[in-house]
């Protein structure tokens, strides 16, 4: 599928859920959201049969994200449904990693192929501070589950807040040593009004990196590396991504759309237009309508985002009901 501006849209990230057993501070209010009632959420067959339709005609990345995906019931069925649609060919998830000691596995068996997993600071302290109920020990046992499974790649998201500091980023250049996992940099977006201090710049990570005597970063390619860019430590197993929507947005090679978890299409993150397919389905749309839905939404992508200049008049909505 192509939008209006000829880019190519291939991958679709799919918000399993608005609900999350964390509290992140750049996600969502301290005192959680207003949460969707569970029978507005899209159920599993309504997601199933877009993928498939979209599947068809040209979408073969899937991304599962939320709110923390793994909390949704079924999640493991959902994974397989998709997984077994023969034009997907890339199933991903973003998940916060807690839940993924005891699934990892089974997400693998189930056929999701690769996970992003946050973790923000490495300091146990911080890292409850910035996720409000999070436990580091369970996320840190969750990453190493996601590697034992064969998820691979593996890639960690760090968003660039005050929790991260230099001592976190001397554990990620070990750990890119010893296993084969992708740490992403991810500038901190202001979006849904959360109260959060930005921490270091791009710069002053990549500064970090190359201080502790291995050389210096060098450029590299990663699977599915999306709008990260990728550089490598002299014969290190993982990589460093950096990826800045701020400070150097990468919207010209964005192929990408989003299905809200109670059944909205999402053009861009960072937009506030929304086009209702739940209400469309649950009316009867047949698969052609469901393609001129996403069609139109495709129209509907504009060239560029503008976070200097948000569009709110729709309303805020966090990141967590938005799916990051
Ligand atoms: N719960 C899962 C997780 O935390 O990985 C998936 C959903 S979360 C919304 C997806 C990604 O968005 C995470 O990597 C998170 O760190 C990132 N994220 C959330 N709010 C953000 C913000 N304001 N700026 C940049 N990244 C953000
Ligand atoms: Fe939950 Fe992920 Fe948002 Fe953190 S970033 S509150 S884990 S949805």
């Amino acid at each position: 599928m192509l939008d209006a501006y000829g880019r190519t849209i291939d991958y679709l990230r799919i918000s399993i859920t608005d609900r999350c057993n964390f509290r992140c501070a750049y996600c969502m209010p301290p005192e959680g959201i207003h949460l969707v009632n569970m029978a507005d959420l899209l159920t599993f067959e309504e997601i199933v049969r877009i993928v498939r339709v979209l599947s068809m005609h040209g979408v073969n990345k899937i991304r599962l994200t939320g709110g923390e995906p793994l909390v949704r019931r079924g999640m493991i069925d959902l994974v397989r449904s998709i997984g077994s649609l023969e034009k997907v060919e890339d199933l991903a998830m973003t998940t916060n990693g807690s839940l993924l000691a005891v699934m990892a596995k089974d997400l693998k068996a189930a056929g999701l192929d690769r996970v992003n997993i946050s973790v923000d600071t490495v300091d146990a302290v911080r890292f409850g501070q910035i996720t409000g109920a999070g436990k580091l020990a369970d996320v840190l046992n969750g990453v190493k589950a996601a590697l034992a499974a064969g998820l691979a790649p593996v890639k960690l998201n760090v968003v660039l807040t005050e929790v991260l500091h230099q001592a976190d980023v001397q554990y990620f250049v070990e750990q890119v040593y010893k296993y084969p996992v992708d740490v992403r940099f991810i500038e901190y977006m202001p979006i849904g009004d959360c109260q959060i201090q930005p921490g270091a710049s791009i710069w002053t990570v990549k500064q970090w990196i190359e201080s502790y005597g291995k050389g210096k970063l060098q450029p590299a390619v990663c699977k599915g590396g999306g709008p990260a860019k990728y550089f490598r430590l002299k014969q290190s197993l993982g990589s460093f991504g950096f990826i800045t929507p701020v400070s150097e947005h990468f919207c010209q090679a964005c192929n990408r759309i989003r299905l809200t978890a109670d059944g909205k299409i999402k053009p861009c993150l960072l937009a506030n237009t929304e086009i209702d397919i739940k209400t469309a389905m649950r009316a009867g749309a047949n698969d052609f309508d469901i393609l001129n839905l996403f069609e139109s939404a495709l129209r509907q992508k504009s060239p560029h985002h503008n976070l200097q200049q948000p569009d709110r008049e729709a309303g805020v909505r966090y990141m967590t009901q938005i799916g990051g």
